[in-house]
């Protein structure tokens, strides 16, 4: 028999592996590293070599309420979106230990600030909203906002405090599963062909596997013909070189947000943007992110700009992830805007639909059938 993890190719032995995973991104580790709980053996195929990867340049907001949209689909997310927040603090405390790199979660809340009378306007909506579902938000007046983050412009008009939306570090997270996963993530292997029990990669190899789980990120639509496509984000990474503490809370402001990290750091984004696999960062993408931020915290000019970078988020048609069953292949992906938060709660149902114990209520938001395979709703 082949140690767990053990690479044996398919001539030698039929089965050499419980689960391959293709794709090594957040959403592919945390699926990884819950089976590997469950006690199957797992092979992380990763690329490695994508322009656009998501992970790296998002944010990490978890932010299910601020995030919270009007309509069907938007409840639907919300309903994921909560239960995925409700794992966090425990997957984070559980990933810390495991890997001995701290996630950084950072439970300072968020403030959901109006800059003139029709964002004010909007954000008594946005709040009006949230009570009717029973969301926990607190209207500020632009004075008490401004005493919890002194930062913040004179010009500032209403606010709304999210206390419960948060923030993680998603290279800390990314780092803390790779170093759990160790020897199970194999970089370098990009995946050419997947089938049921069957991954072939680039290098000619065939693997043979109990079951196949893609979670190849905007990259999932080549392999299996979902109507998953990349949805381009533009960020710009600051340093305070004096440190941390010019703003606490995670700011967020009609189409921008800053979101702190312990350290000093700062995360403003995010443009949206539909041009397929492009990833160039622009010239009109950084200075809209950056007027916007300077504008509601002018302190920001003095910090300095360590990385300008774009991602691919892995958009669906109606904004809901895809995470189910295609053609005998497992499939955790489609999670746009909100993988980072969504990632736990994944590896979760995708654990429990690989061990026989699905979570019928959740993965039936997210079940890949909604969709005819040319992308239309079914
Ligand atoms: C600008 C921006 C800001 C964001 N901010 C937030 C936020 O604040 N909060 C939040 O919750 N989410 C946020 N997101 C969304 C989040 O980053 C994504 O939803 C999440 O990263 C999706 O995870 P994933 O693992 O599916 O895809 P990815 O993170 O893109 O990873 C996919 C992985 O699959 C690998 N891969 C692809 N094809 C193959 C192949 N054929 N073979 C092997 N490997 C392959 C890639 O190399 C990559 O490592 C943001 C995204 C962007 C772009």
């Amino acid at each position: 028999m082949p140690a767990q993890g053990e690479l044996v190719t398919v001539s030698q032995q039929p089965t050499e592996v419980d689960v391959a995973v293709v794709g090594g991104g957040i959403v592919g580790l945390f699926c990884a590293w819950r089976a590997r709980e469950r006690g199957l053996s797992v092979a992380v195929f990763e690329a490695g070599d994508r322009d656009g990867v998501a992970w790296p340049v998002a944010a990490g907001m978890l932010a299910p309420v601020s995030e919270a949209q009007f309509g069907e689909h938007g409840a639907r997310a919300l309903r994921l979106g909560l239960a995925a927040a409700d794992r966090w603090p425990s997957a984070a405390r559980e990933l810390g230990e495991a890997s001995g790199i701290d996630p950084a979660l950072r439970e300072s809340g968020t403030l959901v600030l109006g800059r003139d009378r029709d964002e004010a306007e909007a954000l008594e909506r946005e709040a009006a909203h949230r009570e009717r579902l029973g969301l926990p938000v607190t209207r500020l007046r632009p004075s008490e906002a401004r005493r919890r983050e002194p930062a913040l412009a004179p010009t500032l008009r209403a606010a709304l405090e999210v206390p419960g939306d948060h923030s993680v570090d998603p290279r800390r997270v990314v780092a803390g599963l790779r170093a759990v996963l160790g020897d199970d993530v194999r970089p370098g292997a990009p995946a050419v062909r997947v089938a049921a029990g069957e991954v072939e990669l680039a290098s000619g190899e065939t693997v043979a596997a109990g079951r196949v789980l893609v979670a190849a990120g905007a990259w999932t639509g080549e392999l299996l013909g979902l109507p998953v496509r990349p949805l381009k984000g533009q960020v710009v990474r600051l340093r305070d070189p004096s440190g941390p503490g010019l703003v606490t809370h995670t700011l967020r402001f009609s189409h921008v947000y800053l979101v702190p990290r312990a350290d000093g750091r700062y995360v403003i984004g995010a443009t949206m943007e539909e041009r397929g696999f492009d990833t160039d960062v622009t010239a009109g993408g950084v200075y809209e992110l950056l007027r916007d931020a300077f504008e509601l915290v002018p302190g920001i000019s003095e910090l300095i700009v360590e990385e300008t970078l774009a991602g691919l988020r892995p958009a669906t048609p109606d904004t809901l992830p895809i995470v189910g069953e295609v053609d005998g292949v497992v499939v955790a992906t489609g999670h746009g805007r909100d993988g980072v938060l969504l990632a736990p709660l994944t590896g979760d149902l995708v654990a429990g639909l690989l061990t026989g114990a699905p979570d019928e209520e959740l993965l039936a938001l997210c079940d890949p059938a909604r969709f005819d395979r040319a992308g239309a709703a079914a």
